[in-house]
């Protein structure tokens, strides 16, 4: 463990001196702040909007296991199909399953795929796997990990997306960012329309009818669920809300706070595979859209989570990422401490999905400034979580190596310098 935070400690203070890393991040940052900030002046509806969807949070976690098997029972009484996976390990199973063997299989961004480490698990089965998000799809031609959970390549700057880019075509393309995005677009359209398999998240799902919302800007969301004849969503049980009109008051808060739009440019509503019934009235499956949608439901430490009176609060969050690009240590550091959720509420979410070894060493570097909650438009608490969690972690041994040093030199010496008296 010691070993491993004295890694830890060595990466964390790499990044610190990664010019080209805090030079994209400090470029998104401006552009955020300052999008955010206009988009909330025009909107002042959206003080009372997100009191409200704290309200739907609330209610919704608390009914959490009977919200996901409504949502269940609604995809599967539309012949769609539906599965709660209660670790990482059965939601790769249920995607192996469906996927088989030998696919091109298309993405669009879906945090809660990276959780399960979707991707390797379909590339080891045989399966050829294209993310489609720009951000997503630059990280994964670098083999990188994302920085953000809005905005994964955040941290690569134009000049190293040129480089990248001109890797993977063989030829010098310049640093222009209009010029990179038509790259993107090029090489990826093809693939689009001759992918076996298309995966994308759920910003969140109405149990009632058991629609799936996909938010995005791209437009890349949309084909992935649209193209391929098999659609398969995965989204964690938390996202579940009661009602379509729950589900619309999300789709209005998270926009603004997330990229500093007053509206995402696509939201897809998604209830059920495509189908007509325009030849004699008998219902046939896969018209334009997709025959086979599937929607996993991932549990991996969500319901530990809405049990416990002290981390329950994270289960609330909508994923907008506005406390990142908030938070002085994001700031300086980016990146996600090497877990998949980023920043404060990362660590709560890190803790849960993948234990405590990962967030052990991240877990000290929160300054206690309490931006996070500020910023928060649902005001969770994550720096009392943070707090609590550290106890927890102490607790259970993952005390960092300098920490117990001063420790027992306050104990021996009454000091914390580890100077005898
Ligand atoms: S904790 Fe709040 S600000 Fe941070 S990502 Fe979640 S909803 Fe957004």
């Amino acid at each position: 463990m010691d070993e491993w935070l004295n890694k830890k400690d060595l990466e964390f203070r790499e990044w610190m001196l990664d010019e080209r890393r805090r030079l994209g991040i400090d470029r998104a940052v401006k552009a955020y702040v300052s999008a955010k900030e206009t988009a909330l002046q025009k909107m002042p509806e959206l003080e009372e909007m997100r009191k409200e969807v704290r309200l739907i949070k609330e209610e919704s976690i608390r009914k959490m296991p009977e919200l996901a098997k409504a949502a269940m029972d609604a995809i599967i009484d539309l012949k769609g199909m539906a599965y709660l996976a209660k670790d990482a390990e059965s939601a790769q199973e249920i995607f192996k399953e469906v996927v088989g063997r030998g696919k091109l299989v298309v993405k669009s961004k879906s945090l809660t795929s990276e959780e399960i480490c979707l991707n390797e698990a379909l590339e080891e089965a045989g399966n050829t796997v294209y993310e489609t998000d720009l951000g997503e799809f630059i990280i994964q031609l670098r083999k990188e990990k994302p920085s953000h959970i809005i905005n994964p390549s955040v941290h690569v700057p134009r000049e190293e997306v040129a480089k990248t880019f001109s890797q993977l075509l063989k030829r010098e393309v310049r640093p222009d960012i209009n010029g990179l995005v038509s790259v993107a677009r090029e090489f990826l359209r093809e693939k689009f329309c001759t992918a076996d398999v298309g995966i994308t998240g759920a910003n969140v799902v109405a149990a009632k009818t058991g629609t799936i919302f996909i938010i995005e800007n791209e437009g890349n969301a949309r084909f992935v669920s649209n193209a391929p004849p098999i659609h398969i969503a995965i989204t964690g049980m938390e996202k579940v809300v009661p009602t379509l009109s729950d589900a619309f008051k999300v789709v209005q808060v998270l926009p603004p706070y997330a990229t500093g739009v007053l509206m995402a440019a696509y939201v897809s509503l998604i209830t059920g595979p495509s189908k007509t019934a325009d030849i004699e009235k008998t219902i046939v499956y896969g018209a334009h859209g997709p025959k086979e949608l599937h929607l996993v439901l991932l549990d991996n430490g969500r319901t530990e989570m809405a049990k416990s009176p002290d981390f329950r609060e994270a289960l609330y969050c909508l994923r907008c990422g506005g406390c990142m690009y908030e938070c002085p240590v994001y700031r300086i550091l980016g990146g996600s401490f090497g877990n998949n959720y980023f920043g404060g509420i990362g660590i709560i979410w890190s803790y849960f999905t993948r234990g405590p070894e990962g967030v052990a060493a991240a877990i000290n570097a929160c300054t206690k400034c309490r931006r996070c909650k500020a910023v928060c438009p649902l005001e969770i608490d994550v720096p009392k979580m943070v707090e609590t969690l550290k106890s927890r972690l102490v607790r259970d041994g993952y005390s960092h190596p300098r920490h117990r040093e001063i420790m027992e030199s306050i104990a021996k010496n009454k000091n914390p310098f580890g100077l005898e008296r």
